[in-house]
Parts: structure tokens; sequence; C-alpha cells
């Protein structure tokens, strides 16, 4: 019963709730199988520099091809790969992936753009955790603050103290770390001082409203916050030139979103990269 949403290409299911549990170990054993036969698929999302809107990253987002022809969305599928310890072997590979396409780019003369990786908080409890990263990361020869990780503040919360020491750990190593879906989560402003942070992603739920009201005030709040933390800030889901005037002017430095291009396979990233070498100029 998969419905395709012809916006998204996306598979939905709906099933009723005395199937959800058949429907979930379903899902899981097949997303397993899907992963040992190499089946997931990672595209990367490009990320700007607000003012010269030149490519300085990309984030990398899983995808899991689905039968129809779709793609299953990591929305539905990564928490069952968190709940069932998946996400652990998954979110290996997605480091090691991620360095490899990273190295490419930068052979290939994208010297300064980054790669930024989703990390789950079964991650953390890995105890090969910050060792794999380091591996990939020297295995690769990239630069160790060109690999981004991206947590929630819901990571942060379930365990504060495993993942401050691990990232403390990855941040003395060089990595630089950004706080995702920023204003969403129950989170403690206390974390800002404890977490090694570099970069604060404005959840595009803030992004959204470009005209005053409650949404802009949040954002403008947020950009003023990460400014006076002296870290980065990037606004997440800018779909309008106006959303990303309004980010510049509240002195945002960076932005993604369907406006600048939607997550994409790597091959057609070098594509784009090459399109857009002269952006800016
Ligand atoms: P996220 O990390 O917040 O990723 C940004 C999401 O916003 C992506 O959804 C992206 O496609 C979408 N997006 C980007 N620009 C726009 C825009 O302009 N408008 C709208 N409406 N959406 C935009 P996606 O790819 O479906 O991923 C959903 C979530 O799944 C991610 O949210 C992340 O939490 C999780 N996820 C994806 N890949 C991974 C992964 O490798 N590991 C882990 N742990 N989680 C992942
Ligand atoms: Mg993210
Ligand atoms: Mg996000
Ligand atoms: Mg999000």
């Amino acid at each position: 019963r998969a419905k395709k949403d012809l916006t998204t290409n996306y598979s939905y299911y709906e099933p009723e709730m005395e199937e959800k549990t058949t429907w979930r170990l379903g899902m899981i054993r097949q997303l397993r199988t899907d992963f040992a036969e190499r089946k997931l698929e990672l595209w990367y999302q490009p990320q700007v520099d607000l003012v010269s809107e030149r490519v300085v990253g990309m984030e990398a987002l899983l995808r899991w091809p689905s039968p129809d022809g779709g793609y299953i969305s990591p929305a539905v599928f990564v928490p069952l790969a968190e709940y069932s310890g998946l996400i652990i072997d998954i979110g290996a590979w997605v480091v090691d992936e991620s360095c490899s396409k990273l190295k490419q780019l930068h052979d290939k003369g994208y010297n300064d753009v980054r790669v930024a990786v989703n990390i789950s908080m079964p991650q953390f409890r890995d105890p090969d955790f910050v060792n794999y990263i380091k591996n990939a990361i020297v295995n690769h020869q990239i630069d160790p603050a060109s690999l981004e990780l991206e947590i929630t503040e819901s990571v942060v919360m379930d365990e504060p103290q495993i993942v401050i020491e691990s990232l403390k750990a990855l941040k003395a190593f060089g990595v630089t770390i950004a706080i995702d879906d920023f204003g969403t989560g129950f989170s403690s402003m206390s974390y800002l001082q404890k977490l090694p942070l570099d970069r604060l992603k404005v959840d595009r739920s803030f992004v959204n409203e470009v005209m005053p009201g409650k949404s802009a005030f949040i954002a403008e709040t947020i950009v003023t916050l990460g400014n006076r933390l002296g870290l980065q800030t990037i606004a997440e889901g800018v779909e309008k030139r106006e959303q990303a005037s309004y980010m510049l002017k509240l002195g945002c430095d960076e932005a993604q979103g369907y406006l600048y291009a939607k997550p994409m396979p790597f091959a057609d990233l070098l594509t784009f990269l090459e399109q857009h070498k002269e952006v800016g100029n």
C-alpha cells in the first residue's frame, strides 16, 4: 500500500495501528538486506555562502530506493534504523563514503568544500565511533575541518556526557561540529557552552516566514545568538529568494535549500559544481 507523492518522489506507507509492528519489522529486515547489498544511496545537497553564493559545502543525505521506483524517506527509515541499531553500521558507512567523495572533490580542485554528515544517538554509544571517524579522515587524506558532524539537540539531551566527551575528542582532532534543526528540540541553553560547536543550523520552520512574525523573530534571535557566541550560522530550507535576502540581512552566513539545489546523487553534484564555478563573480 505504497502511495507515491509526486512532489517529493517519496513513498508513503500508512499501516493500520495493529499492522504497525509487523510492518516495522518487515521494513527493518528489508533495510538490513538492502544495506548489506549496498543498495542504500548517499545524496548531496549543496550549501552556499549567502554573500558570494559560492558552494562552500554539502550535506550528505541517505536515500533508500523502494521497489516502486521511488525512495523511502529518511524521516521514515532513519528512526527504524536507530530503533534496530542498524544505524551504527549504516552511519559508519555514511561517514566513510562522505569522506571518500569529499576527497574526490578536493582532487578535482574544489579545495574549500566541506561535507556534513548527520549523526544519531546510537552511534555515540558505539565504542568505535571516535576511532572510525578519525580513520576515515586519515584513510581518505582529508582535512579534518572539512568533515562536519550534524547532531540535533535531542541527541545531546539523551545522553549528554557521552556526547560531550566524544565531540570534544573529535573537535580536538580538528573535526567541525554543527547543531542541526536548531530551535526545534527541547534543549537547554547551557549545552551551547558545554559543546565544542562551530555552527548553528537554523531550522527551516523559522526560515519559512520572511515577513515580520514569530518565526522571523526566532530566526533573528538564533542568528544573533550564534553570532554572539562566535558560531557560524546556516539557514536550512531556503526556497525563496526573499528568504535568502532576509537571512543575509539578519547576518546569517550560509544557506541550504531548494532555491539553490535539492539533494542529488554525487554524479549530478559534480555537474552542478562545474556549472556554478563562477557564481558570485
Ligand atoms: P536534516 O538533517 O535536517 O536534513 C535536511 C532535510 O531538509 C533533508 O530532508 C532535505 O532534503 C530537506 N530540505 C533541504 N532543503 C529543503 C527545502 O528548501 N525545502 C524543504 N521542504 N526541505 C528541504 P531528507 O533528505 O528527507 O532527510 C530528512 C532527515 O533524515 C534529515 O533531516 C536527517 O535528520 C535524517 N537523515 C538523512 N540522512 C541521514 C543520515 O545519513 N544519518 C542520519 N542519522 N540521519 C539522516
Ligand atoms: Mg542535517
Ligand atoms: Mg536539519
Ligand atoms: Mg530537519
